[in-house]
């Protein structure tokens, strides 16, 4: 990780993992790619290495991202999907240029057609496509943590999952519940907890 950037959130969903670049959209939000290097990076842990990225370029992945997550949203509270967050998606996904690669060990692995950042939107917005059509086994929903809002994918077998990351936002709410138990018992709050 790099010294004075906000460390990424890394999930097992390319998509979501990929909205979950910008958190607390429902309270104070945190950009986790705040320069076009830290899109390099979080690409390159994804295996979607790319040559080099400029501010238009990353401009293109936040829109893509932007539009990921309002289509994610609407599909979780089944509304409509809006026609702006669709047609970005879909832009994205025409304009990107990979292929899949098996590897000897059987995974999976990208090609990226000229190792630009838009060969790697369109690998993201065609995740997104999979998981918004429904043609993955899980279903998307969103976090409980009314600061964060963020649609995550639930695999969980009950479909019961409530938070994004149980580090993070699950953990926050039980520590939230501990307190609220405590005061309730007559025992002084903590200082200082976060
Ligand atoms: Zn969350």
């Amino acid at each position: 990780m790099r010294a004075g950037f906000p460390d990424f959130r890394l999930g097992s969903v390319l998509a979501t993992s990929f909205t979950a670049t910008l958190t607390e959209r429902s309270g104070e939000p945190v950009e986790r790619i705040p320069v076009p290097q830290r899109l390099v990076d979080w690409l390159a842990i994804h295996g979607l290495a790319v040559d080099s990225c400029t501010a238009a370029q990353l401009e293109l992945a936040r829109e893509l991202r932007e539009a990921v997550h309002a289509a994610a949203t609407a599909t979780a509270i089944q509304d409509p999907l809006p026609a702006s967050a669709l047609q970005i998606i879909n832009d994205r996904s025409v304009q990107g240029r990979a292929a899949a690669i098996l590897t000897p060990d059987g995974d999976r692995r990208w090609r990226l057609g000229s190792d630009c950042v838009e060969d790697a939107l369109g690998v993201i917005a065609a995740d997104a496509i999979s998981i918004i059509a429904g043609e993955r086994d899980g279903k998307l929903a969103l976090c409980a943590s009314p600061t964060c809002r963020a649609a995550f994918f639930d695999t969980s077998q009950s479909r019961t999952r409530k938070w994004c990351d149980m580090n993070t936002c699950g953990n926050r709410q039980k520590k939230a519940r501990f307190n609220a138990n405590r005061r309730k018992n007559g025992a002084a709050a903590p200082t200082g907890a976060g």
